[in-house]
């Protein structure tokens, strides 16, 4: 890969799971609108497509410092039987509003830890939501674990219930790593979970993995690629570590003087990436990594890739429930995000109402152009509506002129196509059609320094 271009399109961009951005959502939504259009767009699509959900668990027994998620830290497990009460009353709302029984396609419990939560805790949740549901014959149901306290009764469990997926945060098996950012977590953990889940009958774990974490050095870098390549999960996504010290206060626990520079953080990520290429894994796009056998290589390959909250996903609904403080749901045309207080959730819930805080109504043009750039991220092309060409010569097609001369895209005023090298630069082409960050491009990049 070409570093001068690496360098140069080095710059704080969207990851694109949602667009208009989050920094640009509405603090304050009309909660009844929601409501309305939940209803209608859930019968419009339950029956065609089925639905996603997604249902967030944020409790964790200790602070990694790096970490960026909403997530409450504690040891007490007793907290499990409150926060279930909770969201299985929230699925009851939701419910109520469903005039059929849902479809449900795609199932994903993030966290947090959803592994914190007892296997039995985890069944009865989903024995609550499943029993008043319909499973889609095509489902993909998967969950994160933690390597540390993933067991094999609750991979049984998941097993059993239809999980065939399982995502390991992983993120660096150095120990000198895992003490500065608090996450003491031994590679035989890490073995172990991989194995077991596969024994069980998982096709599918992906690790996360991330580079520019203090202390993380090309050699050490090297030492955890290689050791994942050895367990060969099936999809891999390496993230950049972003240091967002004033929304993540994690992040201030440790000296920033351990972080790489820019540079050796290029460095880094071209090392990983060589690794992983060099052992059969394929880019791609947006820091994910896939093996030819898996299903989200095979969509890739097909143009046939989504992308949602819950990252690239190979189904295709348009609507995603989401469940739990802080979750996002998206009809695709709405984007609703509930209270990110524990004491705010329960209390929301606890009336009977929605729990949701903030989130943005899209208008047609939003519509559109959410269009693009997911076509971009997911297919590596875009046919452009005649009806926008003033717009897009506006905003982006002089931004597409550089773009083509770096050799990262092809374009004319019928549409685009990413290139092979455009393939590692697939949030710069986006953000050419990031009509609110182009109207915004004077303090776009303090927007964005927050957003990543
Ligand atoms: S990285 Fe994961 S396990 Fe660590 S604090 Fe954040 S959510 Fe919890």
């Amino acid at each position: 890969m070409n570093s001068i271009l690496v360098r140069k399109y080095n710059q704080p961009v969207p990851r694109y799971t949602s667009y208009p951005t989050v920094p640009f959502w509405k603090d304050e939504i009309d909660v009844e609108a929601w409501k309305q259009i939940f209803k209608n767009k859930f019968e419009e699509q339950n029956h065609t497509n089925g639905i996603s959900l997604y249902m967030h668990l944020p409790f964790c027994e200790s602070l990694c410092t790096y970490c960026g998620c909403n997530k409450k830290i504690t040891t007490n497990h007793k907290v499990e039987d409150e926060y279930l009460l909770a969201i299985e009353k929230e699925w009851v709302i939701y419910r109520r509003l469903m005039k059929q029984t849902p479809v449900i396609r795609e199932l994903h419990i993030g966290g947090g830890t959803p592994t914190f939560f007892s296997p039995k805790n985890l069944q009865r949740l989903l024995n609550f939501v499943l029993k008043s549901s319909i499973i889609h014959p095509k489902h993909e149901f998967s969950i994160e674990g933690h390597p540390n306290n993933t067991s094999r009764e609750h991979l049984k469990m998941l097993y059993n219930l239809g999980f065939r997926r399982i995502s390991y945060g992983v993120q660096d098996n150095d120990p000198e790593v895992q003490r500065i950012i608090n996450r003491i977590q031994p590679f035989e953990n890490v073995r172990r979970a991989t194995e077991t889940a596969r024994e069980i009958g998982f096709t599918s774990v992906n690790f996360d993995l991330i580079y520019g974490l203090p202390l993380q050095t090309p050699a050490s870098i090297e030492r955890t690629i290689n050791q994942t390549i050895e367990l060969k999960p099936d999809r891999i996504a390496f993230y950049s570590y972003a240091h967002v010290p004033w929304t993540s206060k994690g992040q201030r626990l440790f000296d920033e003087t351990h972080l790489p520079s820019a540079e050796e953080k290029i460095a880094l990520y071209l090392k990983g990436k060589e690794l992983l290429l060099k052992n059969d894994y394929v880019d791609i796009g947006m820091d994910h990594f896939a093996l030819p056998q898996d299903d989200l290589y095979k969509a890739w390959k097909e143009g046939k890739l989504h992308r949602n909250f819950m990252g690239y996903t190979t189904t295709s609904t348009k609507f995603l429930l989401g469940l739990g403080v802080s979750s996002i749901s998206d009809t695709g045309n709405v984007f609703a995000q509930n209270e990110k207080s524990l004491r705010d959730y329960y209390s929301m819930v606890g009336e009977n109402k929605p729990a949701i805080k903030k989130g943005y109504f899209l208008s047609e043009e939003d519509e559109a152009f959410r269009k693009y750039i997911l076509d971009i991220i997911c297919k590596g092309e875009v046919v452009f509506s005649e009806k926008h060409l003033p717009l897009l010569e506006q905003y982006s097609f002089s931004i597409l002129d550089e773009l083509e001369e770096d050799g990262l895209i092809v374009w004319d005023k019928y549409g685009l196509n990413v290139t092979n090298q455009g393939h590692n630069f697939l949030r710069n082409i986006c953000s050419a059609f990031d009509l609110y960050l182009r109207r915004n491009s004077t303090d776009g990049k303090k927007i964005f320094s927050k957003a990543i």
